[in-house]
């Protein structure tokens, strides 16, 4: 079986007897040990513990009724794993031991799912690049002098290197569908409330969902049927019935009605990723779709609304970091011997622990939240912020998915952009709308460019209906073979 193997050919060998689940976790960790030096996609391999949950699932007694048999997974480090190191990329949490699993960690391993590890991300997931994590940038495999996207950067590597199928990110404002895009994978942002976020470090809560990246639509199908359904430990967590996702795969795309926003994706878009759209656009026409013009007019004010909401949550999120728990505390300005008053160590443990991103999101949030200015940008992003969400929902009155690049640009170089933010912020132009309007979306592949850099679609689908999403996007690569391309390490 080779590296690339899907997660359903491992669970359909895993659960017939073909394979041990043993084998595949040493060959997933051998796989990981080849290249991460290399590649930076891991800031913890947990392989002691992986052995022993692959060893379980061999010893249980009815592994064919497990619906994730055998799979290696590798897991966003801002998922906190019981005994496990997390630390969200963050020197404030590189000793942060969490007492329980986040809810989607314990589903998996119960479905059968066996965890290699921690990935890197950028700090706290606030990025594009995973350039902002505390231990280094992770590296594309399809150019290692490049990035593979954030935050969950390291989550996309280790899916794309082969190291494992499937691999569990969280998106924020595009933090799973661009990094998948930028590695030639199938990456999914669930809607808002339905996977649960509990053990979830959180960045902005009213963005945030977890979802998983995979080589194929219907991985991604088989991955969100385990994730999904409500938790009594999350709050946010939807109760909506939990379809079959991939019964819904048929590989049609007749009748499917597809919404092209014109004026949003015709400027500062690459001309590589612009010609791979219009050929998936194509391709959708000939499989019998229909594209309708569409206008999302607020979608044009989507980055400001983004950095202004999310900014303010992160900043009260992140408050909790204070140098008396979780793990960090600085030493005290006078050395050794020698104590600060408690304000002062506040102010030097989250000096010295968060880096320098996650520091300007603190300064941006609390600034928006202050008295004077609330209205101003706090009030007012949230008011644009229903009408992008309206925009939306006139849309699907006429559609059923609404088509976009994934990211304006392929796969940039480690470094280009790391003077200027706001550069990098215009990497989510079209990731972030789909969280402000708590919107499902998916990024699967659609091309390379001339130097063989993936490229992502991205569909955007209605509240809880993930299942045109995927069968739309399944529809679309069984006629294409961009997602059999691998990368040679
Ligand atoms: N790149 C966006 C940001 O920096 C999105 C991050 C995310 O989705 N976690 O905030």
């Amino acid at each position: 079986m080779s590296q690339f193997a899907t997660l359903r050919d491992i669970r359909d060998a895993v659960q017939s007897g073909a394979r041990s689940a043993v084998d595949v976790c040493t060959e997933a960790l051998a796989r990981i040990e080849a290249h991460d030096g290399t590649l930076n996609a891991f800031n913890t391999v947990t392989r002691d513990q992986a052995l022993a949950q692959a060893a379980a699932v061999d010893a249980h007694p009815n592994r064919a009724s497990l619906p994730l048999a055998g799979v290696p997974v590798a897991l966003k480090d801002n998922l906190c794993t019981l005994g496990v190191r997390t630390t969200a990329s963050s020197k404030i949490l590189e000793h942060f031991v969490p007492p329980y699993d986040a809810t989607t960690v314990a589903k998996l391993v119960a479905a059968g799912a066996v965890a290699v590890g921690k990935t890197n991300c950028d700090e706290f997931a606030m990025g594009s690049s995973n350039e902002n994590s505390a231990f280094g940038p992770a590296r594309n495999p399809w150019a290692t002098d490049r990035i593979p996207g954030g935050s969950s950067g390291g989550s996309a590597v280790a899916v794309a290197a082969g190291m494992t199928p499937l691999s569990l990110g969280s998106d924020t404002g595009g933090s799973i569908r661009q990094p998948a895009a930028l590695c030639g994978l199938v990456g999914l942002k669930p809607t808002y409330g339905r996977v649960s976020r509990y053990g979830l470090l959180a960045f902005a809560s009213s963005l945030d969902q977890i979802g998983p990246f995979t080589r194929t639509v219907e991985d991604a199908a088989l991955a969100l049927q385990v994730l999904a359904g409500h938790d009594p430990a999350d709050a946010t967590s939807a109760p909506e019935p939990v379809p079959d996702y991939a019964a819904a795969l048929t590989g049609h795309a007749k009748g499917l009605r597809i919404g092209v926003p014109r004026a949003l994706v015709s400027d500062g878009v690459d001309a590589a990723v612009s010609k791979a759209f219009n050929e998936a656009l194509d391709a959708y026409r000939e499989a019998g779709a229909t594209l309708v013009d569409i206008e999302l007019p607020y979608a044009s004010a989507a980055i400001p609304v983004y950095y202004l909401v999310a900014t303010a949550e992160a900043s009260s999120n992140l408050a909790r970091y204070d140098g008396v728990r979780y793990g960090f505390r600085a030493p005290a300005e006078g050395g050794p011997g020698t104590q600060d008053d408690l304000r002062a160590m506040y102010g030097r443990s989250r000096e010295l622990g968060f880096g320098h991103e996650v520091k300007r999101r603190i300064m941006l949030g609390t600034y928006v939240l202050s008295a004077g200015y609330y209205d101003a940008y706090y009030l007012k992003a949230q008011r644009v912020r229903t009408l992008i969400r309206r925009d939306y929902e006139h849309a699907f009155e006429q559609v059923d998915v609404v088509a976009m690049p994934t990211s304006p640009t392929p796969a940039f170089k480690i470094g280009e952009r790391t003077s200027d933010p706001l550069q990098m912020y215009l990497a989510d132009i079209f990731t972030v709308s789909a969280n402000l309007a708590g919107l499902p979306a998916i990024s699967l592949p659609c091309g390379f460019t001339a130097d063989s850099l993936p490229i992502g679609l991205q569909l955007t689908g209605r509240m809880f209906d993930e299942t045109t999403l995927l069968s739309a996007a399944h529809a679309y690569e069984r006629q294409t073979a961009w997602w059999k391309a691998q990368p040679t390490l």
